[in-house]
């Protein structure tokens, strides 16, 4: 079985345009990038006050990044989130 890594990365901390780079390889993640070769998104789920929760895969190395910080999850705290969510 093929072991994923997995990062949380707080997008409150990130600041500027919200480019940021992998954690594992320094691969360049920006949003303004659609093309997916350098990350594809898994999950993406949005609520009524916006982008919720994010789920992208570097494509790169083939870590997992979770996007946090966005407004709702900021309120609610970190431990709230879903690391064992609706995964395949
Ligand atoms: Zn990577």
């Amino acid at each position: 079985m093929k072991q994923v890594q997995v990062y949380v990365l707080d997008l409150t901390k990130i600041g500027g345009r919200g480019d940021f780079l992998c954690p594992r390889c320094g691969n360049v993640i920006s949003p303004d990038d659609c093309s997916e070769k350098a990350y594809s998104i898994l999950v993406a789920k949005v609520s009524k006050q916006g982008l919720e929760h994010v789920m992208i895969r570097c494509n790169k190395c083939g870590s997992e990044l979770h996007l946090t910080g966005f407004s709702l999850l900021q309120e609610l705290g970190a431990s709230f989130y879903p690391f064992k969510g609706d995964r395949k």
